[in-house]
Formats: structure tokens, C-alpha cells, sequence
């Protein structure tokens, strides 16, 4: 076999100097040493063409240069999905992200007394509007906002949670574990199932700090059960003089029963049921980017904002901004539904969806073989992060059947729906491969990367 060309002499093939415009002299370079490399190592074929070298090289510099990052059709029927991102912002957020990132903005300056501000106040006045509080404040995530209110109102002392509350949220978030890490002492009271008033008295001694109440967002207790409200809760606290902590997870904004969708709770009871301090996400029910939202009385934040754990969770520019227009959206009721996509998504009704289903049901059943039947059929969708799994929300499906039952067929579909160039996530249920529409926009963009699936 005639001897591999050099570095030099593949750089001065023709397609090379394109490459190098689009990927730079170095990364090329790289590429071409591994290509070589490889040939090398195969020392059994015989000396490729220059073309396919300069192919290989062009293959393997697209690969390196595209983002593992990728943008999915969401089809699992689960509209808040973790893994997938939760939350889509709305276009203004988009925006207005973009507009922080590009340029210079007065995230920390005062341009009325040009004076040092705090980013705090660009959210405060509007979350305080929104919610009743009195103040507020924003930190990474949600479970960032439960760690710091503890650990700036409680650390070295006790919280009392009943024990139908101690729940974990997906991603190894644990109420027990939290407070461990804040150096609060965790007071369990009541049972699994059945927790009273005189159990929240009779724990509350010397060293307690806070009464709380977390939202058991992700089950239900049924059966012999009891729990204590908010508001009675939040008055046992202030009985002795303590404040009361909610982490209401998903906390919505708006009455989600009046669109028709699963009642959650919603901050503004929250806080005037009587809680002094209320955590919730920003990228659940709110629809806006991941942070972790602290509302609630003036002193209390105030201290929490002062904690040193402030600054390790703050969040950034993009963020912020991202969540201002997503708040500013909330001034404007009666277009919520237009505007934030987790909202709009959610309230799609079945009848919309099956034109939907109608409508790419052909071009679905034409790009999979013969092997496979497609039909229209009824689901339901989840509102998903942490909402609770049984309230469901009646949805429409495209389900995919193989005519011949084999064993591994629907994963192998399931794969090649995913080795699509935008991949396509559905679910497999009941002997199907079922792709719930609720979430399906884009359906161009969906039927125009069929004819790969052949
Ligand atoms: C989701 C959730 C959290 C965690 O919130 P993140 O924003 O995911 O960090 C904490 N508590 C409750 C009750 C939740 O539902």
C-alpha cells in the first residue's frame, strides 16, 4: 500500500481552504491528524482517495462543531418535562434575554440616582404585585430558594414539617436532606397520613425557628387522612411568634381551575392564608426560565438576601430578564393563554388537537412502512413537573402499532423516531408507540423530516 499522504499535502486539497474558513486553521489541522491517524491504525485497506479524506475531515469537523444540546418534539404528553427543559418561554422572553445578552443593560445600576442598585428590584415590585407580598426575591432554582430561606431563618434551630410532607421531588431533591445541608433540625410531626393542629403546638419549644408546609405536589395521600391548612398553620406560628415557610413547588399565578385545568395552588392564597415566606419555580406553571422565586414579608427577605448563600445562588442577567418579560406577561390577563406557551399548551383543547392528529396522520402512515398502522386515539396528557400524575388532561394521540406482533419492534421505532434530525420523543403504552399531540406546534417542521424515517 502506497504511503498515507502528509498533513501539508491533505491541507492543500482543494475543499480545504472552505473548511478552514468555517472552522479555523487549528481545528482543521486536528481533524485532518485524526482522520490520518485512524487510517493509519486500519493498515489492512488499501490508500483512500483524497476525496474521501477530504470528506472524512469535512464529517468529522461538522460533528465536532455541532451542540449536544438539540432541540426535540416533545410528544410524551407530559407538557412541564424535566428532562426536556420544563418550561418554553414566551417570545417577549426570548426577547428580552436576547436583548441582555447582546448589550449593555442597568442590571445593578440605578439610572435615576446613578447609583449602585440590586438586581433584585427588577422582578421585586412586579412579583410583589402578582403574589400580595410584601417583598421578594429570585435564586437558581426552587430547591436553591427552600435552601437558602432555611438557612438564613433557621440555621442552628428547629422546623417543624408534618410527616405527609417530607416528600422528594424528582432529581434527588428531599425535604430531610435540604434541611440537613441549611444546618436546620428537622421536627417531624402528625403521621404519614394524618397530621393535627395540637401536633404542630405541642413541637414548637425553644429552639424552633419556623413552622412549614410543604406542597405534596407529586402524590396524594388518600384514604384516613388529615391535614392542616395553611392559615391554621400559619396562625399556631404566629401564635408563639414565628414565621411560617411555604415551598409550594409549581405555586401558580392564576387560577388554573378557571382554564379548565387541574387546580394548583396559587401564591396569592398562600400568602394570604398567612405564610411569611413563599418558594416557588420559575419554570413550572409560571412558564418562565428556571429560578427560584422567594415572595414575602419585608424583614424576613430582607435577611435572606443578606445570607451569604444569596450571592452563590443569585441568578444571572439572562435570567432575570428572561423572568421579567414572563412576569410583565401576567399584566395582561386575558392574553396569557396567547402568550405563554406553558399556559397555551396546556389549554389546547381535544378537538383542536385531533385536527392536528387528522392532519398528519397520512404523511406519518406513508413515511413508516406497510408494517405499521397509525390510528387516532384518545389519551392524556400530564401537566408534569411535580403536578399530580392522576390529574390528567384529555389529549389526542397518534398511536403506532406494528401489524405483526414482534417483540422489540416498538423499540426499535421509538429509536428511529429519535435518530431523527429534530428527534421525536413519544411514549410506548398498551403494545403502541403513542405521540401525544398536545405539545406538537410545528407540525411543517414535523411531516417535513419524515422522509428520513424510510
Ligand atoms: C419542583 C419542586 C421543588 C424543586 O424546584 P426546582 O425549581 O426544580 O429546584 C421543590 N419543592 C417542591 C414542592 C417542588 O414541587
Amino acid at each position: 500500500m502506497s504511503p498515507l499522504p502528509s498533513v501539508d499535502a491533505v491541507l492543500r486539497l482543494p475543499d480545504m481552504a472552505l473548511l478552514v474558513a468555517e472552522h479555523g486553521r487549528s481545528a482543521v489541522v486536528d481533524a485532518v491528524r485524526s482522520v490520518l491517524a485512524m487510517h493509519r491504525e486500519n493498515r489492512d485497506k488499501s490508500r483512500p482517495q483524497d476525496a474521501a479524506i477530504e470528506a472524512e475531515v469535512a464529517d468529522l469537523l461538522s460533528e465536532r462543531a455541532a451542540p449536544a444540546l438539540r432541540p426535540v418534539f416533545n410528544l410524551t404528553g407530559t407538557v412541564l418535562h424535566t428532562n426536556l427543559g420544563r418550561a418554553l418561554l414566551s417570545e417577549a422572553a426570548v426577547e428580552h434575554a436576547a436583548m441582555a445578552m447582546r448589550q449593555p443593560c442597568a442590571l445593578e445600576y440605578d439610572l435615576e440616582t446613578v447609583g449602585r442598585g440590586d438586581r433584585d428590584t427588577i422582578i421585586e415590585s412586579i412579583l410583589c404585585e402578582l403574589t400580595g407580598a410584601e417583598a421578594a426575591t429570585v435564586v437558581n432554582n426552587n430547591a436553591a430558594a427552600v435552601l437558602l430561606v432555611l438557612a438564613a431563618l433557621a440555621a442552628r434551630r428547629e422546623v417543624v414539617v408534618s410527616r405527609g410532607e417530607l416528600v422528594e421531588i424528582g432529581g434527588s431533591f428531599r425535604i430531610p436532606d435540604v434541611m440537613r445541608s441549611a444546618q436546620v433540625k428537622l421536627v417531624e410531626v402528625g403521621t404519614t397520613n394524618r397530621t393535627h393542629a395540637r401536633d404542630y403546638a405541642s413541637a414548637v419549644g425553644p429552639k424552633t425557628a419556623a413552622l412549614m408546609k410543604v406542597h405534596a405536589s407529586n402524590y396524594r395521600v388518600t384514604g384516613f387522612t388529615a391535614a392542616v391548612s395553611e392559615a391554621e398553620v400559619a396562625a399556631i406560628a404566629h401564635g408563639h411568634g414565628l414565621p411560617m415557610i411555604t415551598d409550594l413547588g409549581a405555586g401558580s399565578l392564576i387560577d388554573m381551575a378557571a382554564l379548565g385545568l387541574p387546580k394548583e395552588p396559587l401564591v396569592r392564597d398562600a400568602i394570604a392564608d398567612g405564610a411569611d415566606v413563599v418558594t416557588f419555580s420559575g419554570d413550572k406553571l409560571m412558564g418562565g426560565p428556571q429560578a427560584g422565586l422567594i415572595v414575602g414579608r419585608k424583614d424576613l427577605i430582607a435577611k435572606i438576601r443578606k445570607h451569604p448563600l444569596k450571592r452563590a445562588l443569585r441568578v444571572s442577567k439572562i435570567t432575570l430578564a428572561a423572568l421579567e418579560a414572563t412576569l410583565l406577561a401576567y399584566r395582561k390577563p386575558d392574553l396569557l393563554v396567547r402568550d405563554l406557551p406553558t399556559l397555551r399548551l396546556l389549554s389546547r383543547q381535544p378537538d383542536e388537537l385531533r385536527a392536528v392528529a387528522n392532519r398528519i396522520q397520512m404523511p406519518l402512515a406513508k413515511a413508516l412502512s406497510a408494517d405499521w398502522t397509525v390510528s387516532i386515539t384518545d389519551v392524556s396528557s400530564q401537566v408534569g413537573s411535580g403536578a399530580l400524575p392522576d390529574e390528567a388532561i384529555p389529549s389526542i394521540a397518534l398511536s403506532v402499532k406494528p401489524r405483526a406482533k414482534t417483540g422489540k419492534a416498538l423499540g426499535l421505532l421509538a429509536d428511529r423516531l429519535r435518530g431523527l434530525p429534530k428527534p421525536v420523543i413519544g411514549r410506548i403504552a398498551d403494545g403502541a408507540l403513542l405521540l401525544d399531540l398536545r405539545c406538537l406546534e410545528d407540525e411543517a417542521g414535523f411531516v417535513a423530516q419524515l422522509e428520513h424515517l424510510a
